[in-house]
């Protein structure tokens, strides 16, 4: 992954190039985004280029030994530190775990923008929280005990440091204090809310905010058979997720908007009974289809305050999106629609923490329900 990989972000992306230029890259920093952030690409890139052998004015060169390695994930001074969880099935634990950077690798050639859920799916694992384990954290100290390979550093990329396990944290916390001279540590959260304050505090923090729409559009045009208008649609509800974005390109509109429209109705009319089989539905959905139900309603909740304050030339929605906001804009205010907004923001996170996604579903339509009734 180059810097040149990565859409937008032109701003983080010449702060990180600065820090190298000026030999004022901080021992520990912390990339933090929001769901959907390209933070994880992003360290990537910066590794690749703190190695670079011929690094260039705002990139690593790709070609020199050392970007070679990195381009393929096998770079011996680029360290990866990531959260597991339980693997489904039979499958030998032990193997599991000696195999387990090769799937890393495969992970990360296979979805560069991939995001927690794309990982626990990719490498089969359990539908459950996802740790940085105790034993996972001497693997840490371990190889910060090792003399660099081939460079003059090494840099150890923690994915997801919320995920460590307290005696973990510890571990690590201790290393943040007294960080080894030849080591840079880049840890790279979507949650940093859940981070330990001491962790925090000791890293630099560097925020990746999710991409504008243009760079979303830019990108998804160069996909095969990209048609403008649906990528101009995808990319204003996507709302700068790229995954995300990536994901909607492939489903049809339809798909969730009568989804959605039954979902506000049943709770409009209190069909409890429809709600229930609606969080059962919902749960049987995979993790990206759930956010993406979500994201999608949020989506239509902010088409329809632009439509009530009037910026009707504003609306990136059609047809029957259209006559559903005009019908939806007669029992909707503001004040309902923000108060739902954050509804289904809370529903988002509960969800990326793990919490059961029927459960979520269903206390999130009672709540809504509750609202549109009052
Ligand atoms: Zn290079």
């Amino acid at each position: 992954m180059r810097f040149a990989d990565i859409p937008g972000l032109k701003e983080t992306k010449d702060r990180l190039i600065r820090s190298v230029k000026d030999g004022k890259v901080a021992h520990a920093q912390l990339f933090m985004g929001r769901e959907g952030a390209l933070n994880l690409p992003l360290a990537i890139a910066y590794a690749t280029y703190l190695h670079c052998l011929q690094r260039g004015e705002s990139d690593a060169c790709g070609t020199c030994p050392a970007c070679a390695k990195n381009l393929k994930y096998i770079h011996p001074d680029t360290h990866f530190v990531f959260p597991l969880s339980n693997i489904k099935g039979d499958k030998d634990e032990d193997r599991f775990r000696a195999d387990i950077m090769k799937s890393w690798r495969s992970f990360l050639l296979e979805n560069p923008f991939g995001q927690a859920g794309d990982w626990t799916l990719h490498y089969g694992g359990e539908d459950k929280m996802a740790i940085i384990s105790k034993e996972e954290s001497r693997e840490i100290v371990k190889a910060l005990s090792l003399k660099p390979f081939e460079s003059s550093f090494k840099v150890m990329i923690i994915w997801q440091p919320e995920a460590m396990h307290p005696s973990a944290a510890n571990g690590i916390l201790k290393i943040l204090e007294e960080p080894p001279a030849n080591t840079f540590f880049i840890l790279v959260s979507n949650n940093a809310e859940r981070l330990l304050p001491t962790i925090i505090s000791r890293t630099q923090q560097i925020v990746v905010p999710l991409l504008f729409d243009d760079d979303v559009i830019s990108y998804l045009m160069g996909t095969e058979g990209a048609d403008r208008e649906k990528v101009v649609r995808v990319a204003a509800e996507a709302d700068g997720n790229l995954r995300l974005a990536a994901e909607l390109m492939t489903l049809e509109e339809t798909d969730h908007h009568s989804q959605m429209a039954e979902w506000l109705r049943s709770c409009y009319k209190k069909d409890f009974p429809r709600l229930v089989s609606f969080a059962e539905e919902f749960h049987d959905f995979d993790r990206l289809q759930q956010q993406t139900f979500l994201q999608y309603t949020l989506h239509m909740l902010r088409e329809t305050l632009l439509a009530q304050a009037g910026a009707e030339e504003l609306l990136r929605s059609r047809g029957n999106e259209q006559k559903f906001i005009r019908d939806f804009s007669k029992v909707m205010t503001v004040s309902r629609i923000e108060k739902t907004q954050s509804l289904l923001t809370e529903a988002s996170g509960n969800l990326e923490r793990n919490g059961s996604a029927k459960m979520i579903f269903l206390h999130t339509s009672i709540q809504v329900s509750q609202l549109l009734n009052s």
